[in-house]
Order: structure tokens, then C-alpha cells, then sequence
């Protein structure tokens, strides 16, 4: 079977001239080919295993928390996709000190967020963030609160899109401008490992483009009930209209998700645009996107549990990040921040 294959795929190099090749590749549409490999498939087989019970809810500093980064680690190891810190030390240390600085019952122990990155071709120093979080809320009078959606639904997204890119730049296709893959720490203890990050980062703040964070993208709240096929956007035209309507145009071309904004609102009781990881970088003019299916009956309860991830709508959406990303990271000009609001520098 090997050698007839060997024979056929032979063949159509031969076959193939090198005029039709030129012309071929300028018609493939990359983005699609590689959006193609993020599968429902793929999605459920990590998510069974980040929100099992194994991983005892991945809370802060816990040892069920260092089983998923172990677990992320791996996974970037076997792809061959870079630490961002170079070497093969894929964690930045979030040390105690920086978790406890607001007093607690319990303190915090040491933490990490998971850092990959993938190096530009063209821009090296400009730096697409793709981010989500890593950690959840542990378990409480016995149970185990899996947090399959929250956030396990983002972590394993955030994975296919890594391997995606992949794919491309081992194929000469990869990213013009850089991309990090932020696996963020400290979440639910009040947004820590993402404010470590944006006080001690890797690449300067400066020359980060956007950050595109996913945090639970793998349910369908009450008001989507009888059309799924949706996802909440927070944030993407508060820094920069540039974003917002490249994020529209992506989504049309290739996606055609509903783009719910009831809770881009700013007059929303929610308030979610500050609740996850994204808003610290946006206090420092990051562009940003947040991709939200809104909050159901599992939200922070032991029943968040992978069985009820809806798959399919997790691949659209992971798809669309992707996409988006791709876009980003590979057309001639930088975002423009046309909206930029004062920096407040509390620490
Ligand atoms: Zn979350």
C-alpha cells in the first residue's frame, strides 16, 4: 500500500509543471486549508482529557493545575512549536509573592502560565497574542469542578489553532508577524497570570498587535436556544475600528457566525470586557477581542463537564479566531489603535 502511494503522489510531481504550480499557489487559499485541520475530533479527544478528573479542577498552584501544564507543554513539545522563552522551559513563573498581594484565606502557591510562540517571517518583533486560561477553580466539598467550558473550551482551541499555524510554517506558509500562545494562570483568582504577564512580558507591550482571547466557546446560553450558531464579541472596536471591521469581514468570508454585541454594550450590567484576561491588555491599548458564548446552568458548577461541549459550534468558533489571527498576523499593515485611552499604571 506504501509503495502505491509513493508512486501516485510521484506522479502528480511530475505531472505538475512548475508554471500551473505558481499559478496554483497563489490561488490556494491558506487560511482555509489550514483552518480545515481544526476538527470537532480533535477538540473533544484534548478536552476529555484537560477536564477530566484527573486534573482536579486545575486549580491555582494545585497539583491538578501543574497537570495541565505538563499536559500543554507536552502537546507544544510534540508539535515542535517554540517556548517563548526559548530552550525548552515553556512556563513563565508567577511567583507567590505577585498571587497574594491581595491578603487571602488560603494563599496562593507559586503558579505558571504556558508560553508557545510561533516567529514571524516578515515582522518578526510584531507580536500576535492568542490567549485563554489555563487554570480554574478546583474542587469544593468533594467534587470536582471540571470546567470543560470554562476554560477548558479556549485552552484546547487555542491548541488546534497553534497546531494549524503550524502546519502552515512547516509548509513555508507561516505567520508574517509573530505569534505567542498565552495559556494564562490565575484566572479565576482575579486575572493574575494575565496581569503578571502584561507587568513582566516576554515581548514588549509595545509592539504587541492584539490579544484575541477565548474564554468559554464551547456552549449555547438561553438566548441562543433556537440558533446556536452564534458567538458573543466584547472589546473589538473600543481600542481600534480597524480591528472590529477586519473581524467582521473575516467572519463573512469565511465563518457567517452570528456576532452577538449585546455585551459589547458598555451600559451592560455585565460589565464582562473587564472580567477575563483580555482587559489587561487593553488598559494598555492592546486591541483586543473577547469570544464569549455567554454564562448557562454549568457556569462554575461541578456539571461543567465536557460531555455537554457542543463541538461543532467550538470548531466554528475556534476556526474563526484562527482566521482572524490569520488575517492579523499576515496582512501589510499593523493594526491601527485609532481610539486609544489613558494608561493607568496601578499596579
Ligand atoms: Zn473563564
Amino acid at each position: 500500500m506504501k509503495k502505491i502511494l509513493l508512486s501516485a503522489s510521484l506522479l502528480a510531481i511530475i505531472s505538475c509543471s512548475t508554471s500551473k504550480k505558481s499559478i496554483e499557489d497563489t490561488q490556494v487559499d491558506y487560511a482555509a486549508k489550514y483552518a480545515a485541520s481544526i476538527t470537532e475530533k480533535d477538540l473533544a479527544k484534548h478536552l476529555f482529557v484537560y477536564a477530566s478528573d484527573e486534573f482536579e479542577g486545575r486549580d491555582t498552584g494545585e497539583p491538578g493545575q501543574k497537570k495541565a501544564i505538563a499536559y500543554l507543554k507536552d502537546f507544544y513539545v510534540t508539535q515542535g512549536i517554540a517556548s517563548a522563552l526559548g530552550g525548552d522551559d515553556y512556563f513563565q513563573e508567577v511567583p507567590a509573592a505577585f498571587l497574594n498581594k491581595r491578603k487571602r484565606k488560603t494563599p496562593i502557591k507559586a503558579s505558571e502560565n504556558v508560553v508557545a510562540f510561533i516567529k514571524g517571517t516578515e515582522k518578526p518583533d510584531e507580536i500576535v497574542v492568542i490567549s485563554a486560561h489555563l487554570d480554574h477553580v478546583g474542587m469544593h466539598d468533594g467534587k470536582i469542578y471540571n470546567g470543560a467550558d470554562d476554560d477548558g473550551s479556549g485552552t484546547v482551541g487555542m491548541l488546534e489553532i497553534a497546531e494549524a499555524f503550524q502546519m502552515a510554517a512547516k509548509a513555508g506558509k507561516g505567520p508574517k508577524r509573530s505569534i505567542l500562545f498565552l495559556h494564562v494562570t490565575g484566572e479565576e483568582k482575579g486575572l493574575l497570570g494575565s496581569k503578571y504577564y502584561v507587568e513582566n512580558p516576554i515581548f514588549p507591550i509595545a509592539n504587541t498587535v492584539v490579544d484575541l482571547n477565548i474564554d468559554m466557546i464551547g456552549r449555547i446560553d438561553d438566548r441562543h436556544k433556537d440558533n446556536p450558531n452564534f458567538v458573543y464579541l466584547i472589546g473589538a472596536d473600543k481600542l481600534s475600528t480597524d480591528l472590529h471591521n477586519l473581524s467582521e469581514a473575516i467572519n463573512k468570508k469565511y465563518m457567517n457566525i452570528e456576532l452577538d454585541y449585546k455585551y459589547n454594550d458598555e451600559n451592560d450590567p455585565n460589565r464582562f470586557y473587564y472580567r477575563s484576561d483580555h482587559y489587561n491588555f487593553a488598559k494598555y491599548n492592546v486591541p483586543i477581542i473577547f469570544y464569549f458564548n455567554g454564562t448557562h446552568e454549568d457556569y462554575h458548577k461541578s456539571t461543567d463537564t465536557p460531555d455537554k461541549i457542543n463541538y461543532d459550534l467550538l470548531e466554528n468558533r475556534t476556526r474563526l479566531v484562527f482566521h482572524t489571527a490569520w488575517e492579523i498576523a499576515n496582512r501589510d499593515a499593523r493594526l491601527v489603535v485609532d481610539k486609544p485611552t489613558p494608561v493607568k499604571t496601578e499596579k
